[in-house]
């Protein structure tokens, strides 16, 4: 009898590894389902012995058994997708059973939370500050300083929110942790509560993810007794995307209708049900345990570069040959992960843009492949690394179609709480057709507008592409939060490096 280690991570399951597990039981073998090295486009891999055998199907099973498969990758350990990777929040990915407390407690698990209610909460706060760690849920603010905020407000209760609304395009981070290593989040979420006073703990996850949801709720239950007096509750939200804003978030947990807050009063001082609250994203929390074991702070901020420090997990996806989950140290460039190590487009044809960040990040040209994946590198080009997500495009993109897209979303997906973002970006869905169409002719002006005195005149295409950029201008900084303010960064983007695709 030979164990097989099968993956049982959403997507390795959309891939066909509950029928490969089934069929590879039936035939009288040890089924271990394990987490995902994140090597995506070979799943659903095979584990035998630590090598590996992927994408495999029912047809392959007899010739991986008797070690004729042509589809041997050697030892998955080695394979120079996994090897070249620093990985700190992924270091269980593929080796361990996600629910089990077992291969979680010999991988180290649960020392940092040892370690942290040995040392207490300025201790805590002190390694936090001095790893660099930034919130890495989109904006890097420093998780330190949000929890020193935190934990000097004086209060009868406190909370842990854990931002697990994974909206962006491209992005599976979180819910392939929640799937593949929940209790690493739910320890990070208990140091945390160490730190800053909390005795309850929220997961929200949003209802697409079914097995994140299930694992989550599993976890929480298994682990009670070892994280308690803390308590982590999953709550499932419905799936707006301005639900991942911190404070729409909090809205919707106490619920009511997802909407932004404004801000001040910060969530630190005034957040879940007015409560002092720390809001961190799933890889903020579970990067906590390694800092606090592991190498340590100082080795954590040893890694990355400028202010970004330690490591991101970086996803590959769109059209891409390698897409998956790379994590390794902030400052490698965007031209090494797409063509290095993505292997270039999934097509074969020359790559001609790359979305990073979400539906809301810039398109980057090949010319800016040198760019080091580092916030502030990222902001100086008017772009964003967010939850530092990649879609690859080939040369067949339409940029101008792409930053249509971009608006459409967010007509889709505003609060409607400001004029900037609802009505905006509706204007600009508008515009952009009418920039595909030439521009606007006489005949489709209005025939009551709004300025009685001005003459009717049509505009030329240059004149709706000036439109746009003013509108652009008024969303970016007249918005109220995030999506109407960075829903500018991929049109103009776009506009900018491919003005081609606007004036076609
Ligand atoms: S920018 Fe959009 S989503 Fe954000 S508060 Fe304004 S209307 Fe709501």
């Amino acid at each position: 009898m030979t164990i097989i280690r099968i993956s049982d991570d959403a997507l390795a399951r959309a891939c066909g590894a509950d029928e490969l597990a089934a069929a590879f039981a039936r035939k009288g073998h040890e089924i271990q389902r394990v987490s995902s090295w994140g090597m995506h486009w070979l799943e659903p891999l095979v584990e035998i012995d630590g090598k590996g055998f992927g994408p495999a199907t029912l047809a392959d099973i007899d010739a991986i058994l008797d070690g004729s498969s042509g589809l041997a990758i050697g030892t998955i350990a080695d394979h120079p997708f996994i090897a070249s990777q620093q990985r700190l929040t992924f270091a269980r990915a593929g080796k361990t059973r996600p629910l089990n407390l077992e291969d979680y407690e010999a991988t180290g698990g649960w020392a940092g939370l040892r370690r942290a209610r040995l040392i207490g909460s300025d201790a805590i706060i002190e390694e936090l500050l001095a790893s660099g760690l930034r919130g890495r849920g989109g904006a890097g603010f420093p998780a330190g300083i949000k929890w020193k905020t935190v934990a000097g407000a004086t209060a009868d209760q406190k909370y842990i929110v854990c931002n697990a609304d994974e909206g962006d395009s491209a992005t599976f981070a979180d819910r392939m942790v929640m799937e593949g290593d929940p209790f690493q989040l739910i320890e990070g979420m208990a140091i945390a509560g160490e730190a800053v006073g909390a005795s309850k703990g929220y997961v929200y996850i949003r209802s697409e993810y079914p097995d994140a949801i299930a694992k989550m709720q599993a976890a929480a239950r298994i682990s009670a007794q070892i994280v308690a007096p803390f308590v982590v509750e999953i709550r499932v939200g419905a799936g707006a995307y301005v639900c991942g804003e911190e404070t729409s978030l909090l809205n919707s947990l106490e619920g009511k209708r997802g909407e932004v807050r404004a801000k001040p009063p910060l969530p630190a001082l005034k957040g879940l049900f007015g409560k002092p609250t720390v809001v961190n994203n799933v890889l903020t929390l579970t990067a906590v345990p390694h800092i606090l074991t592991g190498g340590g702070a100082a080795a954590y901020a040893e890694l990355g570069m400028g202010r970004s420090k330690g490591t991101m997990p970086i996803q590959l996806a769109g059209n891409i040959r390698h897409g998956g989950l790379y994590e390794t140290a902030f400052g490698i460039t965007l031209g090494e992960l797409v063509n290095d190590i993505g292997g270039g487009t999934a097509s074969g044809r020359p790559v001609k843009a790359v979305q990073v960040g979400g539906p809301l990040g810039a398109y980057l040209h090949p010319d800016q492949f040198d760019i080091p994946f580092d916030y502030e590198a990222y902001a100086a080009v008017d772009a964003l690394i967010g939850h530092a997500g990649l879609t690859v495009f080939d040369d067949t993109a339409d940029l101008r179609a792409m930053a249509r897209f971009a608006m459409e979303f967010c007509a889709a997906e505003s609060c409607g709480k400001c004029t900037p973002c609802r009505i905006g970006s509706t204007r600009g869905v508008e515009l952009i057709d009418r920039i595909a169409t030439g521009g606007r002719v006489l005949a489709g002006v209005e025939t009551a507008p709004q300025m009685h005195n001005m003459p009717k005149q049509g505009r030329s295409q240059d004149d709706e592409i000036q439109l746009l950029e003013d509108l652009c201008d008024t969303m970016k900084f007249g918005s109220l939060c995030a999506l109407g303010g960075f829903t500018p960064y991929p049109v103009m983007s776009a506009l900018k490096h491919w003005p081609d695709d606007f004036r076609k």
